[in-house]
């Protein structure tokens, strides 16, 4: 409807970045417009993949799942946790290995941000392959969480990624060819 045609006005598409042959959505023009952040955010939590009391944390993912993520958990009452790459947190972490097209990245969390037993759910700008998302679960498992559900922005068409995610309930406000 017109809101999701909106937000898609604002998604920037560079060619060729960050290597030939790849298409970048760039969704940071969308928080820079005041409307398109309301949008953006309003939402994500009318599109949550699960009920709010299903969850306790939300977890993003680095970097563009930092930008959001916050003030969505904020507005669910959730708390929020931060997936990274490899080599920033203190100690202690735990981490998870993953392929991407060429060559692995390392994600890390830190091993008290989770207590045994809490739900969370994962928010990033975008799912392509789903190989990130489904490393940070992974590690959610790893440090004694559970998986509720994902939230996305953007959703990369004919990738599969949701696929990737195996049962996991999965939102994505906006499919992107
Ligand atoms: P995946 O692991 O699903 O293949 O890739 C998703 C990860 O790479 C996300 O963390 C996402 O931010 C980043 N990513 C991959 N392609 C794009 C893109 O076209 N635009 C943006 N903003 N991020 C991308």
């Amino acid at each position: 409807q017109a809101d999701a045609r909106y937000l898609v006005s604002l998604i920037r598409s560079i060619p060729d970045f960050p290597k030939p042959g790849i298409l970048f959505r760039d969704f940071m023009p969308v928080l820079a417009d005041p409307r398109g952040l309301r949008i953006m955010i309003n939402g994500l939590e009318a599109a949550l993949p699960v009920p709010v009391d299903s969850f306790d944390l939300v977890a993003g993912l680095e970097a563009r799942g930092f930008l959001f993520g916050p003030a969505l958990a904020s507005r669910l009452g959730k708390g929020f946790i931060a997936v990274r790459k490899a080599g920033k947190l203190p100690p202690e972490t735990v981490g998870e290995e993953y392929s991407l097209e060429y060559g692995t990245q390392r994600i890390e969390i830190e091993r008290s941000a989770i207590r045994p037993g809490q739900r969370v759910l994962v928010v990033d700008d975008l799912i392509a392959t789903g190989g990130t998302a489904k490393a940070a679960a992974d590690l959610i498992v790893a440090c004694g969480g559970k998986v509720s559900g994902f939230s996305f922005v953007m959703e990369l068409n004919g990738l599969n990624g949701v696929a990737a995610l195996g049962d996991h309930p999965t939102s994505s406000l906006l499919t992107m060819p």
